[in-house]
Formats: structure tokens, C-alpha cells, sequence
């Protein structure tokens, strides 16, 4: 997903802005691996090959998703936080 179209999303829970780390970008600037973290309620959102996982918490795959979060334990902890303001 491009990070202008980032740029535009906010908590599906409480609308407020979210922080983006950045693992991998192509050179489009086409965000594939990242994580977003709301500003508010703390709630992660990781963006797995492009998409944003943004389901409602009973909707949410953890199982899916912690392999891959785990995967980025390194990179996120080196990765620069950008405040996704609208
Ligand atoms: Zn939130």
C-alpha cells in the first residue's frame, strides 16, 4: 500500500492517528511490511505483504500474525516512528 494512502488511515476503533514504523518499502514508496500503532488505545495494526490488518479485535488472526511480528522484533526496535497526522 502507498504511503500516501497510510497517511489517511487512522484507528478503526477510536479514529485517532496512528504511528507508522516502516520495515520494507519497494522503490515506489509502497509500504510492504510495516506497523501501525494507534496513538490512543495502543492497538497494533501490522501491514503484512502490503495490507494493513485493521479487523475489529474479534476478527483478528493472532496466530497469523505473531510469526510474523516476531519475524520483525529486530527491525521494528531499529525502525525510525513516523506520526501519521491528518
Ligand atoms: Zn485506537
Amino acid at each position: 500500500m502507498r504511503l500516501k494512502t497510510i497517511k489517511k488511515l487512522c484507528c478503526p476503533l477510536d479514529k485517532q492517528d496512528l504511528t507508522l514504523q516502516i520495515i520494507a518499502q519497494d522503490l515506489d514508496e509502497n509500504i510492504l511490511e510495516g506497523m501501525l500503532t494507534c496513538s490512543q488505545c495502543q492497538r497494533k495494526y501490522p501491514i503484512i505483504h502490503g495490507v494493513p490488518i485493521m479487523s475489529p479485535d474479534e476478527y483478528r488472526q493472532t496466530a497469523l500474525e505473531q510469526p510474523v511480528i516476531d519475524r520483525w522484533e529486530n527491525a521494528l526496535s531499529n525502525a525510525q516512528t513516523h506520526l501519521l497526522n491528518h
